[in-house]
């Protein structure tokens, strides 16, 4: 970052800008909604400076710029869109010691101004350090589009609301007020203008009092197999509300940053702390942290109902007497078939499909072979890698057709995201040979679409290339 954006208090302070065409008056137009004093040079000013002057809203001097005009100026603008005219404006205010912006000159300015979204007092400044300036519009343009006109109305009345809302206990119970006045109450009563709004926070206030102090509550969430647009709305919401989240290692780093920044985020699946952190000690941090009254995120890959060990984290909840409730996520089965353009159940292909794990606490788990071997069935194998060779013997020694097509989906939905394609008779080869080391599913029964045909079984495929098949 080579610019830092920073919030500059103008109030009183002088800005002097050089300049009288239309550069001058966009920059103007900004730098009017601050409560500083503006004083512009221009020789020949536009009719809006002249205007403007008049108005009372910038003082106009109708001659260039000279080095004495910039003592104890707060910022200084060159905006004369002339190479010479902005060097001598440059030279002054580096003599003055004041910070520069040249127009359009991002190299010989000392700061320069953002694309503003502008709620007063809710301000949004977006830069792109001059590489995108289409992106900054567009991000400007959809931001518009998002907040509510009355923003700054709600917030300009809501600050004025703050002491009373002192009354309610810090933490929880505060931030739920204002969310409900930011996002329902407030919203609701904007219309009605400020007398309207001061109502709804004292009926708010009254209302929030009254509530009993919140218990904790858990949130099972399915994060999804990694992709954070696959989230679904529902853990976005409980993330953004989150004290504490608690997630394994299968939760990428992009999803983890959509959690409230005040959130305590407790990994359980780091080595260390161990992929082996024991389920009771899980269990406990869990019960520990909703028994304290947080609002618990409970983070798990993919589905939290598939191989997750949901069941023993709830009845240690249940014992404690601590309530829950589960969000689904997209499982890895359902991602990875997205991912070769196949259906987990066709008609004449396969009316039933099975979710396995090719471990269990014992070992290799044991599953019916002799029905996975019939042709036609398609099951997804989760924690498959190690125990491949295993299901490949079980399968082929049931009769299993050596051609039966498999598909290996590593790191479903995630940039890195590979698929390797073979039948079943070289399946702990093709496997050797891919060596996948992140998360890998795989789908016996299933060939990628494009890759069907039998002569193209044995290749790895990229989604790249199936989406140019
Ligand atoms: N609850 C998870 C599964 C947990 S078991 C879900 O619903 O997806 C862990 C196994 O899931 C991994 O060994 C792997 O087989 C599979 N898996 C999870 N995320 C994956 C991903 N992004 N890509 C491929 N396989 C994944």
């Amino acid at each position: 970052m080579r610019h830092f954006p920073v919030y500059l208090d103008l109030k009183g302070q002088r800005i002097v800008l050089s300049g009288g065409g239309d550069a001058a008056l966009a920059k103007l137009r900004l730098l009017m909604k601050t409560e500083a004093r503006i004083e512009v040079f221009a020789q020949s000013p536009a009719p809006e400076l002249t205007a403007w002057a008049l108005d009372g809203q910038i003082a106009l001097h109708r001659r260039l710029i000279e080095r004495g005009d910039f003592f104890g100026a707060a910022l200084a603008y060159a905006a004369d869109e002339d190479d010479a005219l902005d060097a001598r404006t440059a030279a002054f205010a580096r003599a003055e010691r004041v910070a520069l912006n040249v127009v359009d000159n991002l190299d010989d300015s000392d700061f320069i101004t953002p694309a503003i979204v502008d709620r007063d007092p809710v301000t949004i400044a977006i830069g792109t350090e001059g590489a995108a300036p289409v992106l900054a519009r567009a991000l400007k343009a959809e931001l518009e589009e998002r907040l509510s006109p009355k923003l700054g109305l709600l917030a300009r009345v809501g600050q004025g609301f703050r002491k009373a809302a002192d009354a309610l206990p810090f933490g929880r119970a505060r931030r739920d007020f204002w969310a409900d006045y930011y996002f329902n109450a407030g919203p609701r009563a904007a219309d009605g203008g400020k007398d309207a709004l001061k109502g709804a926070l004292d009926d708010l206030l009254a209302d929030h009092l009254s509530r009993d102090a919140a218990a904790g509550h858990v949130a099972f969430v399915g994060a999804g197999p990694g992709d954070p647009e696959l989230l679904t709305l529902k853990a976005r919401k409980l993330l953004d509300a989150a004290d504490v989240v608690i997630h394994d290692r299968l939760v990428t780093g992009e999803i983890l940053e959509l959690a409230r920044r005040e959130a305590l985020m407790i990994d359980v699946g780091k080595t260390g702390f161990g992929p082996s952190t024991p389920q009771e000690k899980i269990n406990a941090l869990i019960v520990e942290h909703a028994a304290k009254g947080a609002q618990v995120v409970r983070l798990k890959g993919g589905d939290v109902t598939v191989f997750g060990r949901l069941d023993e984290e709830i009845d240690a909840l249940d014992a404690a007497g601590i309530s829950w409730h589960i969000v689904p996520g997209i499982t890895a089965a359902s991602a990875s078939v997205a991912a070769i353009g196949q259906s987990l159940t066709k008609r004449g292909r396969n009316g039933s499909v099975r979710f396995l794990t090719g471990h269990d606490m014992k070992g290799f788990a044991d599953h019916d072979w002799k029905a996975l071997a019939a042709p036609g069935e398609v099951a997804a194998i989760y924690m498959g890698k190690k125990a491949a060779r295993f299901v490949q013997a079980r399968l082929l020694m049931h009769g299993a057709a050596p051609e039966t097509p498999v598909a290996i989906v590593e790191n479903v939905t995630r940039p890195e995201q590979r698929v390797i394609s073979t039948p079943l008779a070289t399946l702990p080869a093709a496997l050797a040979d891919a060596a996948p080391e992140a998360p890998a599913l795989i789908l016996l029964g299933l060939a990628p679409r494009a890759a069907s045909a039998p002569e193209n079984n044995t290749r790895e495929t990229t989604t790249r290339e199936q989406e140019l098949a």
